[in-house]
């Protein structure tokens, strides 16, 4: 069996500081810390956390007033921040810069009286946040279809934009529809599509197309883990989304001698690690791990967390 593993592949600058955020604020606080929504969409990051104390919340009312909140990497509307502060919660946002930049755009097309095309999956924390920046403003479309009940007259102010997270051959199928029906629909002034998603998905096409099958480590209710996994099926007719090796089903291997191993944005190494270990133990597997594009974003802790930093070095 021969691997070949992707690179870039894994945590993304956003992951990085959502997680070295909570890290932060557990050392300073204790882990008597809630978080709104998982801190990213990965299973074991949460169970981590959760081991360590933290509790993850769906709803705000849920945290006991006078609490500290961190809201998680995937953004929240402005909703949840007023509804913080009347329980007067200490809160820390961890929300990734490449998301907020997509609600800053929403937020001035609508000022600017646009009408607002998000191209996303519906229900996703991601796009409940954005729509909640603007929700008279913004109508939602997932599929080419969508695109077509749209009830905007030409002679309308009408933008788009994306959710971080999308497949980019999709995304491009109902950007070219949309610009198809509205000749003069403005887009975004830069890809909302992050670089992160961009770049796994651009290594998933060039390697896999000589391999068997794709393996993503990363989480089902992972976006980019699932346009990894759609984009490795289309390739190679046979893909797989697991949390860790041992989820891989009965017969994964039958005929297989070419693997193609990734992992989402949220997925942690130590993950890979131990699918590469597995793979080498039973198959006798090679690994070549190939470049396909380099990565260094970096993002800084949130300003209110770095305050805190600073008082507690004094
Ligand atoms: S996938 Fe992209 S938008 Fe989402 S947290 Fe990572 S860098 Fe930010």
């Amino acid at each position: 069996m021969q691997v070949t593993l992707a690179n870039p592949r894994g945590f993304c600058a956003g992951v990085n500081m959502a997680i070295d955020c909570l890290d932060e604020a557990i050392r300073l606080f204790g882990s008597a810390i809630y978080v709104y929504h998982e801190i990213v969409h990965n299973r074991h990051v949460v169970e981590r956390f959760t081991a360590q104390g933290v509790t993850f919340v769906d709803r705000v009312e849920d945290v006991p007033e006078e609490s500290i909140l961190l809201f998680s990497a995937h953004g929240i509307s402005p909703e949840i921040r007023r509804t913080a502060t009347e329980r007067r919660l200490q809160t820390i946002d961890a929300t990734c810069p490449l998301v907020t930049k997509v609600h800053m755009e929403a937020l001035r097309f609508a000022r600017d009286g646009f009408h607002i095309v998000l191209i996303g999956h519906e229900g996703h924390d991601e796009v409940v946040g954005t729509m909640g920046e603007a929700p008279e403003s913004i109508t939602l479309v997932e599929t080419p279809e969508d695109v077509d009940s749209l009830p905007f007259g030409l002679d309308e102010k009408i933008a788009f934009l994306t959710q971080t997270t999308l497949s980019v051959s999709e995304a491009e199928t109902i950007i070219t529809r949309l610009k198809q029906r509205y000749p003069g629909i403005v887009s975004p002034p830069k890809e909302d599509i992050c670089y992160a998603t961009t770049n796994r998905q651009e290594a998933v096409h060039r390697l896999a197309e000589d391999a068997d099958v794709v393996i993503v480590l990363g989480s089902q209710n992972s976006s980019n883990s699932l346009r990894l996994a759609e984009l490795g099926g289309e390739q190679t007719g046979r893909a797989y989304l697991v949390d860790s090796v041992n989820e891989l089903p009965e017969g994964w291997d039958a005929d297989v001698q070419r693997v193609v191993v990734t992992a989402g944005a949220s997925a942690p190494e130590d993950v890979v690690e131990d699918c590469l270990e597995h793979l080498k133990a039973a198959y006798g597997a090679t690994v070549e791990e190939v470049t396909v594009s380099e990565e260094h974003v970096r993002f800084p802790l949130p300003k209110e967390l770095r305050v805190l930093e600073s008082q507690d070095n004094r």
